[in-house]
């Protein structure tokens, strides 16, 4: 940050505020991660002045020989990665890459069958707030009251009534292993296509932790910045079949030029993915999860579903006197960052909610294990259960914080 120190000292404070911010805490929150000083460096890189509007060997720009060789690296390193036959890695966000998927596949009006947003789904699933709950005629599936687990009978049944043109499986805020090969089968006996949304576990995907939507959907679309510890970013994966119209939806019908520097850090974050460290880190994320579950189960907070496979816990707080709202505010008192989050039934508003998401990825990518997930567990449900012991509980978390920093050399 030297030089922003010298030409911007305003901004320069605002970096560092939030470097102190990201080490003087607890980061919780299930769909963050700390990128690489690698990653980071690409980002910061003269690549984002590039115009690039097309596809490498076919721009409608001049001078991107050189971008092309960044996002060659990018789709190569991500097909070998996930195995997929065909990769586009221009998505701004998984927010984009699920508008675009969208466009590939349907006209608007057309049918699509989603998991409910308050039972895990993600806004741009059928959200009435969101593009795809306004353009699409959204039927929603969700958990079973008992086991808290997607009904995949509820979901036949749904898929064999309303025909849906597109199937979506994938989730914000579901800890459990999906059946990709059920979702398959469902959508081949609907006729419908089949899109996973990958954007939370597609690190885990990657690192091997959890299985691959990659041999079963027809389109995945993922973010980068999650458990995959990316620049923030989205991207699709699909069959060759439909690999030309991806390619459309995503420029020119959704986007224009493409991030080049994004695209350049996907290349670098893909490239970290691959090497063998990357699938010891996966496979920590999980126990870590795993363990914290365990923990706050142990602290009398229930895990929805009983526990975890993938990076994240949802808790359901009712039976702890606080709501997610109240719960959310007073981590943040005592140096924890989580997020209110709906649970499955929820009776509250989605400003208040009776749970809270917690993940692991950044914790793992700072080296904590399994001995400071338990500590992790009795820090949020002192916090939680005691507010008047926030002090007390955010220099423990100091102690934690300090033995396991965030970007522990200078950047
Ligand atoms: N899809 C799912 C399942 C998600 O969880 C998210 C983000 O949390 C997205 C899509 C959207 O990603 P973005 O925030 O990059 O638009």
């Amino acid at each position: 940050y030297g030089l922003l120190l010298r030409r911007d000292p305003e901004m320069a404070e605002v970096l560092l505020g939030e470097l102190e911010r990201l080490r003087g805490g607890l980061q919780l929150i299930a769909s963050e991660n700390l990128a690489s000083p690698a990653v980071l460096a690409a980002l910061g890189s003269t690549l984002t002045n590039k115009y690039a509007e097309g596809y490498p060997g076919r721009r409608y720009y001049g001078g991107c020989e050189v971008v092309d060789r960044a996002e060659g690296l990018a789709i190569d390193r991500a097909r070998r990665l996930f195995g997929a036959d065909h990769v586009n890695v221009q998505p701004h966000s998984g927010s984009s890459a699920n508008l675009a998927a969208y466009a590939a596949l349907l006209q608007p009006g057309d049918g699509v069958l989603a998991m409910a947003l308050p039972h895990g789904g993600h806004l741009t699933h059928g959200s009435k707030v969101n593009f795809s709950g306004r353009w699409f005629d959204v039927t929603e599936y969700g958990v079973r009251r008992d086991t808290e687990l997607i009904d995949y009978d509820e979901v036949r049944e749904l898929a064999l009534r309303h025909r849906p043109k597109v199937i979506i499986c994938g989730a914000t805020a579901y800890p459990r292993k999906i059946d990709f090969a059920a979702f398959r089968g469902i959508a081949d006996e609907a006729g419908a296509w089949l899109l996973a949304d990958v954007a939370h576990t597609v690190g885990l995907m990657a690192g091997g932790a959890l299985p691959s939507a990659v041999p079963y959907a027809d389109v995945v679309t993922f973010t980068t910045h999650k458990a995959l510890r990316g620049p923030r970013g989205g991207g699709i994966m699909c069959t060759a079949e439909l690999a030309a119209r991806i390619d459309r939806a995503v420029f020119p019908f959704t986007q224009g030029g493409p991030l080049m520097h994004a695209v350049a850090a996907k290349a670098v974050a893909f490239g970290e993915a691959l090497r063998p460290e990357f699938a010891d880190y996966a496979r920590r994320v999980v126990e870590n999860a795993q363990v914290l579950a365990e923990g706050l189960a142990a602290e009398g907070m229930r895990p929805v579903s009983g526990g975890t496979d993938s990076h994240l816990a949802l808790i359901d707080l009712r039976g702890f006197a606080a709501s997610g709202a109240v719960a959310e505010q007073r981590c943040a008192d005592a140096g924890i960052t989580l997020n209110r989050n709906a649970i499955p039934y929820d009776p509250e508003p989605p400003t208040v909610t009776s749970g809270i998401r917690l993940g692991t990825p950044c914790a793992t990518t700072q080296g904590m294990g399994t001995e400071e997930m338990k500590e992790v567990a009795s820090l949020v449900a002192e916090a939680v259960r005691s507010p008047d012991s926030a002090g007390e509980v955010r220099a423990r978390v100091r102690e934690l914080t300090s033995a396991y920093p965030a970007y522990p050399s200078e950047l």
